[in-house]
């Protein structure tokens, strides 16, 4: 779960498919994920929802103020127009975004296939909100996900100025950071909501080879003692061993 400095919380969620249902074809994906405009007369519906949450920008020359520029160029969007699904190079899928004609208007400009975000029409219209959907053929994606849980949390630096000015020039003052938790993060975590989860969990077991195991006892206890007590004849390990031989 990730929260930005303003806005509502994000979350980043990585589904490992089952061997015989992997998507490996860029005929899977297109079943799965869909970068154009649906069709405004048959679909209004689902059109109506694209609009609303999966359109970026504009940004580019027909925005260059927008939030999402750096240096003259959009730091995380810009995509052509695509005849067919390819497997992308280090990245996500080059998906199929055909000129078709399709255009709409969004924030003031008119914008067509080429500013719409991947999404799975299915999720789009079941939770109605911004639903990116990527397929992670590469495990550069992968690693991309997984930084969210590891990489901490938001700061700010900020400075508190006095109303009279004249009091010369505080270094310390003016490069003060802190940490920074947006109302909505303050909400969640009142609450106690997960911030991140596994399914099946994984966890590492101590490694060790027969009567090899760590063991840890008071340095004064009889060492005969200890090597007849049952307790310190268990570990995790020997324990997931002795699961699996019964259930
Ligand atoms: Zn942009």
């Amino acid at each position: 779960m990730e929260f930005q400095k303003r806005g509502l919380p994000h979350a980043y969620v990585l589904v490992i498919l089952k061997h015989k249902s992997k998507l490996l074809t860029p005929e899977a994906y297109d079943r799965m994920v869909c970068v154009e405009l649906p069709d405004r007369n048959k679909n209004p519906y689902l059109f109506n929802l694209v609009v609303k949450h999966m359109m970026h920008g504009p940004c580019g020359s027909l925005n260059p103020k927008n939030v999402c520029m750096r240096n003259g160029k959009c730091k995380n969007y810009y995509e052509d127009f695509s005849d067919f699904t390819t497997h992308g190079k280090g990245s996500y899928p080059i998906y199929r975004r055909q000129n078709d004609g399709h255009m709409v208007m969004v924030r003031g400009h008119l914008v067509d296939n080429r500013w719409v975000i991947p999404y799975n029409p299915v999720l789009l219209v079941e939770f109605d909100c911004h639903f990116n959907v990527e397929i992670c053929c590469d495990i550069r994606v992968m690693k991309y996900l997984y930084k969210y849980v590891y990489k901490g949390h938001d700061k700010i630096a900020f400075q508190i100025t006095p109303e009279r000015e004249g009091q010369g020039n505080d270094e310390i003052r003016n490069f003060q950071t802190a940490r920074w938790v947006s109302p909505v993060e303050v909400v969640w975590r009142l609450y106690g909501f997960p911030l991140n989860g596994m399914y099946p969990s994984v966890i590492q077991l101590p490694i060790h080879l027969p009567n090899f195991h760590r063991i840890r006892f008071d340095d004064a206890a009889d060492i005969e003692t200890i090597s007849q007590d049952d307790k310190f004849k268990k570990t995790m390990l020997i324990e997931f061993f002795h699961m699996n031989s019964i259930d």
